[in-house]
């Protein structure tokens, strides 16, 4: 198994991030993950800097992206052209297929689990457009809690959408409270897109132990 925090931001593409790629990828490997992705808002990465960092820090560090659409934050690997101009979900589409990248909706029902909400239900849920644009979806993300979880792993399955989890760290302390688990390893970017085109991943929540020797 291949444990991968698949969201986080860092100061370097995220105003809002407080540690820098480095602090990212040395608790990252701390803390026993075999890889991160880091997914700054509207932000492509270069990928001399992301090879850069697998290599000092001997762990795989993937440039993915968390992109702002009209349909919520969705979280692409594989894209490699500027999005700042994008905000149309049909369009980051087109140019995530035309590289051959994957599209996961980040933190999907964030919200939707207050206690003054009434909970989706899931006829409601297919009909909702976002849902035909993806490849996975976030299961487990840091900020979310049981319920919440709980109910993206069933729309996730029966979506037929890989499952995903990402800690939405925005600081060192967050890093790894959730992460996926993926059957294969992961060296590469097409290494991660393989595995979320095959399903071949799931979301879990960290218990806080180190997650190997
Ligand atoms: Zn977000
Ligand atoms: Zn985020």
């Amino acid at each position: 198994m291949f444990l991968v925090d698949l969201h986080t931001h860092t100061s370097y593409g995220s105003a809002c991030g407080y540690m820098t790629p480095d602090e990212l990828a040395r608790r990252a490997k701390f803390i026993g993950l075999h890889g991160v992705c880091i997914t700054d808002h509207n932000h492509i990465w270069d990928g001399e800097m992301i090879r850069r960092l697998s290599s000092d820090h001997e762990i795989t560090v993937i440039g993915g992206a968390e992109v702002t659409t009209e349909y919520g934050d969705v979280l692409v690997f594989g894209l490699h052209r500027p999005v700042r101009d994008v905000s149309r979900i049909e369009d980051l589409k087109v140019m995530v297929d035309a590289e051959g990248g994957v599209m996961v909706a980040a933190h999907p029902f964030r919200g939707e689990f207050s206690f003054v909400n009434v909970p989706p239900a899931m006829g409601e849920i297919r009909q909702r457009p976002l849902f035909g644009f993806l490849d996975g979806l976030e299961v487990c993300n840091g900020l979310s809690g049981q319920k919440e979880r709980e109910f993206a792993a069933r729309v996730a399955a029966e979506l037929g959408l890989a499952d995903t989890g990402g800690s939405d760290a925005h600081a060192v302390l967050g890093i790894g409270r959730c992460f996926t688990v993926f059957e294969q390893p992961i060296g590469s970017e097409e290494d991660l897109i393989q595995s979320i085109k095959e399903r071949r991943c799931r979301g879990a929540l960290w218990n806080g132990a180190l997650l190997r020797k």
